[in-house]
């Protein structure tokens, strides 16, 4: 997708396993924004923190978003003509603090924890914002020898220039204006080496001619820090996209540990990348067009920075039950038997493995009607069930439901006798003919129609809600329905008998 000189952007996670959702439309946006624009999308791994930055992590990220349908031009999975693609590759950052040092804008410095813990205290008895109270700026050659002779190790201290506000003009949040001296002096590098994240990531944006920074407006405050770093490196800033954050219910930002889920919960729990996807694009963004079904297609052609809202968008997960179950109402058929696989597979129903040509079969007569009444995938191995197995522990109470509160056992099981005489006589195994069959008996025994089919619902699946029963009984075929009417009538019989 990439063509030479179109906007470059990228999606810049830092892998810890968990992938939530406010970051997905992070991703997305840069993704459509990328595709729509002619431009290149580069996946970066922002990996400095080695103990959530594992292997398993990274592959994490990438399986999800390759779920998502979410592809990127460059990234560690792919290489690139801008790697590396992991922070913890890159062995430059030492340099580039370096020659910050040589030009008077960072330097050594020595503070220890202890001593940065007690400034804090002290800024913050007196009332004052915590920032770095400049100890180690402006030490002499001797000064900084004796500290290192004590054993102390430095870090790189980012001098910001006093008196200067540092503004630019947001896509979303539009002029954007920070006071430097608010700001303080910020460490950039460890004295491990390891560079702190807005060093590091202005150091990649640049290696990786990053043109457009989108990232949550948490990051705002990290902004003016980072033109500060781009400034004093004569390095051309990109523009940056701040977008606002995606709330939950309670209107508390999404997070893990307030129990947001992670994307593949998801997929695990049955829905689908299309709706996930469309659900996000529209927190906090619209079309301009009002539609309210939009592919990654339709979304890449659409979208642009200048319709995303600045307030904050509350993510509903009924919307997302909603939108998923349309989605698989509006699915082509073999890609629904494709995507319910596994759930059969998962729940034993269905032997893993490739479906065979009769499963196949079988799946593509029942999910036409089950698809109307399902929001998950993971619905649907309930609904099919009866399909693949007798209902289990069926008995008198299986039959004491509202709908057939009218009918005491004898009754329901001479119906369910009428219902075996009269469908093994029908001819033909068709719809209208169950159905005619059906209302014959229930008009004889002067049943409804609802009360008589809920009853041979209840005798052939062991459940109130099925998917639509005349149908139902047309995929289970004869000899499997006079087989469980004839089981369920002698349990009725049976038990009525010592009643
Ligand atoms: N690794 C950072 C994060 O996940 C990236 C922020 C940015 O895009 O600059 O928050």
């Amino acid at each position: 997708m990439a063509s030479g000189d179109g906007p470059r952007l990228r999606m810049a996670p830092s892998p810890t396993g968990f992938l939530q959702l406010g970051n997905v439309r992070t991703f997305l946006f840069d993704y459509l924004y990328a595709r729509g624009h002619d431009g290149a999308l580069v996946l970066r791994i922002e990996d400095t923190d080695a103990e959530r930055s594992t292997p398993e992590a990274e592959a994490y990220l990438v399986d999800a978003l390759h779920w998502l349908g979410i592809q990127w031009d460059e990234g560690p999975d792919i290489g690139g003509a801008h790697g590396p693609y992991r922070q913890t590759e890159r062995t430059g950052y030492r340099e580039v603090a370096a020659r910050l040092t040589e030009t008077g804008h960072a330097y050594e410095c020595f503070c220890t924890r202890e001593e940065l813990e007690q400034d804090r205290r002290q800024q913050q008895e007196r009332g004052e914002a915590p920032r770095y109270s400049g100890r180690c700026y402006g030490l002499s050659e001797e000064q900084r020898a004796r500290l290192r002779a004590e054993g102390r190790e430095a870090s790189i201290r980012f001098h910001v220039p006093t008196g200067r506000s540092i503004s630019w003009n947001d896509r979303v949040y539009g002029h954007t204006s920070f006071e430097g001296d608010a700001l303080g002096d910020f460490v950039i590098l460890r004295p491990n080496g390891l560079p702190i994240y807005n060093f590091a990531n202005v150091v990649d944006d640049h290696e990786q001619e990053i043109t457009i920074v989108v990232r949550g407006q948490q990051h705002l405050s990290n902004t003016p820090l980072q033109i500060l770093l781009y400034e004093a490196l004569d390095w051309s800033i990109p523009e940056f996209a701040h977008l606002p954050d995606v709330l939950d219910q309670n209107r508390q930002r999404l997070a893990k540990r307030r129990g947001a889920k992670g994307v593949t919960e998801y997929r695990e729990e049955g829905y689908l990348p299309e709706a996930v996807v469309n659900v996000l694009a529209l927190l906090g963004w619209s079309p301009p067009g009002g539609e309210e079904f939009l592919s990654l297609d339709d979304l890449c052609r659409q979208f642009s920075f200048d319709r995303v809202q600045r307030s904050n968008a509350a993510f509903d997960p009924a919307r997302l039950d909603w939108f998923n179950g349309q989605y698989i109402r509006r699915m082509p058929l073999t890609d629904l038997i494709v995507a319910a696989a596994p759930f059969l597979q998962r729940t034993g129903l269905v032997p893993t493995g490739a479906l065979s040509e009769e499963e196949r079969a079988r799946l593509s007569r029942i999910l036409p009607h089950v698809r109307e009444r399902v929001r998950t995938l993971a619905e649907i191995p309930s609904m099919v069930e009866f399909l693949y197995r007798d209902p289990s522990g069926l008995g008198v109470d299986s039959f004491q439901v509202k709908d057939l509160k009218r009918r005491d056992l004898a009754q329901t099981s001479e119906a369910l006798e009428a219902v075996q005489d009269a469908v093994d006589r029908l001819e033909e195994w068709t719809p209208e003919a169950l159905l005619a069959a059906m209302d014959g008996v229930a008009v004889r025994l002067d049943w409804r129609r609802g009360e008589l089919l809920m009853a041979v619902r209840i005798a052939i699946t062991g459940k109130t809600v099925t998917p639509p029963l005349i149908e139902s009984l047309e995929v289970l075929g004869r000899a499997v329905t006079m087989a469980r009417l004839e089981r369920a009538r002698r349990a009725l019989a049976v038990v009525g008998a010592d009643v």
